[in-house]
């Protein structure tokens, strides 16, 4: 399986990070090694001085597909979930400056921390998803589907167009505004729609 990132799908996360938003969506690519599941702990790894947490909507490919059309989309995913794009914002600082590509800043072993799965039609209106990340019990992100640049047949419909997709394919579909530092010792959980969906330690 793979792990398909779309940055900058909230405009408001595009515009703290000083970024153009944009007019179709971003993606890059995280390994299978990048997972981190069952509430593990997640080890802060020792190439960064700054590691952001973003908090972003999954969705679980269950279907082969390439080329999708926007209106079949939908029938290519039943099952979201919740997950974190653990980010070396120094590393990525770096290689955006010499115009690298972003992979030792954000594809790096256990950078993609995941929660559980619901089906889809657990959660209604897909296009107003509320969810949040706590740190410690304290709010730092929130965020709503219906903020999103790209919406999830949109996102499935574009990447489709490059790479063909698999069941069992993860797409993080991007974070809203609030990203920031997480530290050794901090206690991380996310929501959707007031459910804990994802807990884990920074150790
Ligand atoms: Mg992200």
């Amino acid at each position: 399986m793979k792990i398909i990132c779309i940055g900058r799908n909230y405009a408001e996360h595009a515009k703290e990070m000083k970024s153009e938003v944009p007019t179709e969506p971003v993606f890059f690519m995280k390994p299978d090694t990048a997972l981190l599941k069952d509430s593990e702990p997640f080890y802060y790894p020792d190439f960064t001085k700054d590691l952001h947490h973003e908090i972003e909507i999954v969705i679980k490919i269950n279907k082969v597909g390439k080329h999708i059309e926007e209106q079949f989309a939908h029938k290519y995913y039943d099952e979201i979930g919740l997950g974190i794009d653990f980010t070396a914002r120094d590393l990525q600082a770096q290689c955006k400056a010499k115009g690298l590509p972003w992979e030792k800043a954000k594809a790096f072993d256990a950078s993609a921390p995941l929660g559980k799965f619901v089906s889809k039609s657990q959660l209604g209106n897909l296009s107003d998803i509320g969810f949040e990340l706590k740190i410690n019990g304290e709010s730092r992100q929130v965020g709503n589907t219906k903020d999103l640049l790209f919406s999830f047949d949109k996102v499935i419909a574009y990447v489709s167009k490059f790479v063909t997709l698999k069941v069992g394919d993860l797409i993080y579909t991007g974070t809203p505004e609030g990203v920031g530092p997480v530290n050794i010792g901090d206690k991380l959980q996310g929501y959707i729609k007031g459910d804990l969906f994802l807990e884990f330690e920074v150790k």
